[in-house]
């Protein structure tokens, strides 16, 4: 089959390789019908990502597909069946995932990131636990949003966000358009984004931002506490990772406002804050990782609609085409691109 390999630093393959097959009595194989190319992609093949297993591997790790085989003692899911893949795969004995709070697993592995088989080839063999099933009629470019929106999920749910809050989006790549729909379509008052990028602007404009800030042009600080009578937002997303951005998010953010921090930089990336500010003002900063608690409540929010995949994917490439498709998501020319094994280039 073909498949997307990691197999060194800045060296990413599409090739041939063996079709997997059922190992062990847990195992589901799967024909992957879309694949949803993240910032984290990119990321392990330039090395910003460091993983878990030393390539060489098969990334990829938003992805959907119809169960072929299944082992033995799989019960959840059966052939024929649409799933969803969850990739994370939690240790099961450390501290945090006896808490309930595997996402924090200190030794967790993310297929298709941290280690094989990922979503970028025509079958990937996943555990049962990872196959989440959807309905048949739910479209594959909403159902490799499922994972994303997971994440999301997790972080309104963090950031306390209320009905009517006025929540500004600092960055609308692939995840900061996803916040940006979500929150819309989750009651806020009034979604405020901020990008440079003018096709990445346009698109957050097309989701649902009531206001789209040109930061080059703008100053998004001042536009904010214009909107909000000098008050600030109540929710402040930022998705960009910048030294400029955390800045204004502190700036904007109104008292007893939360601050979700989502963007990844490096581990030796520093940002200066003011304690002062977070106390006098209560300000609540949230971290913003993956928790897979979410991914049901992903699946029906999918169902109703809350992203428009049209929207969100600016590009549908075949998989032979993986390495034009980083590249197109590398120079900022798409939002989100949608790798599709089963259609040819
Ligand atoms: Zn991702
Ligand atoms: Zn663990």
């Amino acid at each position: 089959m073909l498949a997307g390999v990691f197999h060194a630093l800045n060296d990413l393959r599409v090739e041939e390789v063996p079709t997997p097959k059922i190992k062990t009595p847990n195992d589901v194989l799967i024909e992957v019908k879309a694949c949803g190319l993240c910032g984290t992609d990119p990321g392990i093949i330039e090395g910003r990502r460091p993983t878990a297993v030393p390539p060489p591997f098969i990334i990829g790790h938003e992805y959907a597909g119809v169960v072929v085989d299944v082992g033995s003692k799989v019960e959840s899911v059966k052939p024929e069946d649409h799933v969803v893949v969850r990739p994370t795969i939690p240790c099961q004995k450390c501290y945090y995932c006896r808490i309930g709070s595997p996402s924090l697993c200190r030794s967790y592995l993310d297929i298709g990131v941290d280690m094989g088989d990922g979503g970028f080839a025509e079958y990937s063999l996943i555990p049962e636990n990872n196959a989440y099933k959807i309905p048949e009629y739910m479209k594959w470019k909403d159902a490799v949003l499922v994972e994303p929106l997971s994440i999301v999920l997790n972080g309104l749910r963090l950031a306390q966000m209320r009905t009517g809050d006025i929540v500004v989006v600092l960055g609308t790549g692939p995840i900061g358009l996803n916040w940006t729909a979500v929150a819309k379509r989750s009651g806020a008052g009034k979604v405020i984004i901020s990008e440079p990028n003018d096709i990445r602007r346009s698109r957050a404009d097309k989701i649902g931002a009531d206001v789209c800030i040109n930061p080059l042009k703008e100053n998004p600080v001042e536009i904010v506490r214009d909107l909000t009578d000098g008050v600030g937002a109540n929710i402040v997303v930022e998705a960009a990772g910048i030294s400029a951005t955390y800045e204004q998010a502190f700036e904007m953010t109104s008292y007893a406002g939360r601050i979700v921090f989502f963007a990844l930089p490096p581990a030796e990336f520093k940002i200066q804050i003011s304690p002062h500010d977070i106390v006098r003002n209560e300000k609540l900063i949230v971290g913003n990782w993956v928790n897979y608690f979410t991914f049901p409540a992903a699946i029906t929010s999918i169902q109703n609609g809350i992203l428009p995949s049209d929207i969100l994917f600016t590009d549908e490439l075949p998989l032979s085409e993986l390495t034009k498709a980083m590249e197109l998501h590398k120079q900022g020319k798409s939002a989100k691109i949608l790798i599709k094994p089963s259609i040819s280039a």
